[in-house]
């Protein structure tokens, strides 16, 4: 296997718990570059432990897990890879998590300055192309709170961008969003998933990701039941468990 298809995510036989609780069991995920993997599942499945898990909010207990090519070790003894991990994934999640004493400008420059060390200027011109690119470079002077809901979803993902993530995660990136943003934030991700990004996607929007996907993940209580393109798992699911998933939601 060469450097280029070397793949972005490597876990192998992931096991996570809450005290009690076996939340994740023998996950095995590989994401190759480019790839478009979204994660569907029922509430309380796992779906947000396993992506936080990737970029290290969620520590695990046993497996391998390797994201470009930095290792992150059971029970949070990672350092460095942590810390570069940290730097080389971006995240967008369900609430927005902007600043909320910074301007949208700000709050998209912030991180490539402080964690990157480019300057004002690199960091605004960069901001300004990537707050165009999602539609919304007039906003820049706003502060959150004067935005919609997916106007700020679009600054969290302009933000996320800004430093240059080889892997983009989701976690219900629309879920909290009024119906009629919806399709904003789902047109910017689709553009984003278009020029190559590499992005692991948790959404209860099947439409777009029957769209999007090269392959949906359907895992059930902690667990990967099935996993495949969507014209398969959406047309032709062989799993009994992900039939009736689906038979709740489409
Ligand atoms: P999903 O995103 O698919 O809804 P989660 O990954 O959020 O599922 O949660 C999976 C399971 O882990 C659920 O039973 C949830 O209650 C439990 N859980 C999640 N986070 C924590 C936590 N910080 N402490 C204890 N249990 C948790
Ligand atoms: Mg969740």
């Amino acid at each position: 296997m060469n450097a280029t298809t070397q793949p972005i995510v490597r876990m192998q036989g992931l096991n996570k718990h809450f005290g009690e609780l076996h939340v994740l069991k023998e996950v095995d995920l590989e994401v190759t570059p480019g790839e478009v993997v979204v994660v569907i599942g029922a509430s309380g499945s796992g779906k947000s432990t396993l992506i936080r898990c990737i970029n290290g909010l969620e520590e695990f207990q046993q497996g391998e897990l390797e994201v470009d090519g930095n290792r992150l070790e059971p029970h949070g003894k990672s350092g460095k890879a942590l810390q570069k991990i940290r730097t080389e994934v971006g995240m967008v999640f369900q609430q927005f998590n902007l600043f909320p004493h910074l301007s949208v400008l700000d709050n998209v420059t912030l991180a490539p300055m402080k964690v990157r060390g480019w300057s004002r200027d690199d960091a605004e011109e960069n901001a300004r192309r990537l707050l165009d690119r999602v539609d919304i470079a007039d906003q820049a002077d706003k502060y959150p709170t004067q935005l919609s809901g997916g106007q700020q979803q679009r600054v969290a993902l302009a933000r996320a961008l800004a430093m240059e993530p080889r892997l983009m995660l989701f976690d219900e990136p629309t879920s909290a969003l009024d119906p009629e943003m919806i399709g904003e934030v789902l047109d910017a991700m689709r553009e984003l998933a278009k020029e190559g990004m590499t992005m692991v996607i948790v959404t209860h929007e099947m439409g777009f990701a029957r769209e999007v996907a090269d392959r949906i993940i359907f895992i059930h209580k902690g667990a990967i039941e099935e996993q495949g393109p969507p014209e398969k798992l959406f047309d032709n699911p062989q799993n009994e468990r992900t039939q009736s998933f689906l038979s709740r939601v489409l």
